[in-house]
């Protein structure tokens, strides 16, 4: 039976049905990403694949090595001369410990009206939402105005080398005329607190400065004086990088969400006052504080230490790891500052490093997304806000493409989305499902 027409919008039951049976069986394909390269996508590509193909697409799959598959398509606009749009979405999961979970994680079980295992909310719902919807438009004969780029990326949750990366390099004609991108990690419910709903729609992601540290010193007996001790002179330096205070850096997206968060707490932040205390603001806003606390200022938390082999010798060298973050524009602030942190005795590099992105909030495109939104759930509330990490959204803007997240889903409370993300019982509401569908077939067809 059909949707009724109405605010509900054109989605069939069978789209319904659909985005349900595709999350439950991505996730029981076990595309487990350990990174150093164990991994294969291509069970879970072809899977893809062959639903687009039946969706009259033609989809082609791309390996740089074998098994790390990845699958773009395009579907083909109304209006040639209108920029396309990219749909991304990745194909691999970070591991799971099966004795850690209520249910098998590659069971994709549902149960109780909840489709349960890695993936479900990272992301083989949008993977799945996405075939639904452009299934639904097949069946339909529907055509989207803008060029619609849809791509299934290998390798995301580690170094995108055989995905993302590998794709802009290699087969950047496959995203001609590409502006827009949309992906994950934003548009879920926010559960605020005092019964505010917020939808995060992600404008912007922390640049990476995966850093490695050395220090060479003199080896020697542990039982004689040396004043060239390779451990001591790293530990220094990794305590003061970890313990360091990174100055407040309020990027136009930080700003944005800031002001959006606090006037729905009933609160008017003027940022630009003197001596405008935003911590202190942030600690009026609850649990909201939690999407704008980490992109406020640059970040180095110290990871790993290597150094030694017996209590009683010296080693003549000691490496550490940092995991460093930069807020767009805050590179150079970070370069210099590790420069002065690390002191004479210690010298770093980068060990992986990629770009901040900044996408704008007052563009047409975030107004849609804000709509489409808006329109399923009047009650919730869209803010923008910044990832703290990363995504395959740095690797296509390197072809000028923005970045936002969206891959929407409304939750009921007590779902907290941010612990499921890499989390034990990782699992997403077949409502939520279906929400996400609504909104993204609606967002699709006006974008
Ligand atoms: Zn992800």
């Amino acid at each position: 039976m059909a949707d009724a027409p109405g605010p509900l919008g054109p989605v069939d039951e069978q789209a319904l049905d659909e985005v349900v049976t595709f999350t439950s069986e991505l996730i029981r394909i076990d595309t487990t990403n350990r990174g150093g390269g164990d991994c294969r996508e291509r069970p879970a590509a072809e899977y893809t694949a062959e639903r687009l193909a039946g969706a009259g697409l033609e989809p082609v799959m791309l390996e740089r090595t074998p098994g790390r598959t990845n699958v773009v398509a395009r579907i083909p606009g109304t209006d040639p001369s209108a920029d396309a749009l990219l749909v991304h979405g990745h194909l691999d999961v970070v591991p799971a410990e099966p004795s850690d979970w209520s249910v098998h994680p590659f069971s994709g079980e549902v149960r109780d009206g909840v489709v349960w295992g890695r993936g479900a909310v990272d992301m083989k719902n949008m993977d799945a939402m996405v075939l639904a919807v452009v299934r639904g438009w097949a069946r339909e004969g529907f055509r989207p105005r803008r060029d619609i780029v849809i791509a299934y990326t290998a390798d995301e949750e580690a170094s995108a080398e055989d995905g993302s990366g590998f794709l802009t390099e290699r087969h950047a004609d496959l995203f001609e005329g590409c502006t827009e991108g949309i992906s994950e990690s934003g548009a879920f419910t926010f559960h605020a607190g005092h019964g505010l709903s917020l939808y995060p729609i992600a404008a912007g992601e922390r640049g990476t400065g995966w850093l490695k540290l050395t220090a060479e010193g003199r080896a020697g007996h542990g039982s004689k004086v040396n004043r060239a001790n390779a451990v001591s002179a790293l530990a220094a330096a990794v305590a003061r990088i970890g313990q360091h205070e990174w100055p407040i850096r309020i990027t136009p997206t930080v700003r944005a969400a800031i002001t959006e968060i606090a006037a729905l707490h009933g609160i008017t932040a003027d940022l630009d006052e003197p001596g405008f205390d935003v911590a202190q603001l942030l600690a009026k806003l609850g649990p909201a504080a939690a999407l704008v606390e980490n992109t406020i200022r640059n970040s180095s938390n110290p990871t790993m230490l290597e150094a030694g082999y017996k209590v009683n010798v010296i080693p003549g060298h000691a490496t550490a790891y940092i995991d460093g973050r930069t807020v767009p524009g805050g590179e150079d602030e970070f370069r210099e500052t590790l420069d002065r942190l690390t002191g004479p005795d210690v010298s770093w590099e980068y060990d992986h490093r990629e770009v901040a992105l900044q996408a704008p909030v007052d563009s047409p495109t975030y107004a849609k997304l804000r709509a489409a939104i808006e329109k399923f759930d009047p009650d919730g509330h869209t803010v923008p806000y910044c990832m703290s990490g990363g995504t395959d959204a740095k690797q296509f803007s390197r072809l000028g493409i923005t970045g936002y997240g969206f891959s929407p889903l409304k939750l009921p409370p007590g779902f907290d989305y941010q612990a499921l993300f890499h989390g034990v019982d990782e699992r997403v509401p077949v409502d939520a499902l279906h929400f996400g569908v609504r909104v993204l077939d609606h967002y699709l067809r006006t974008a």
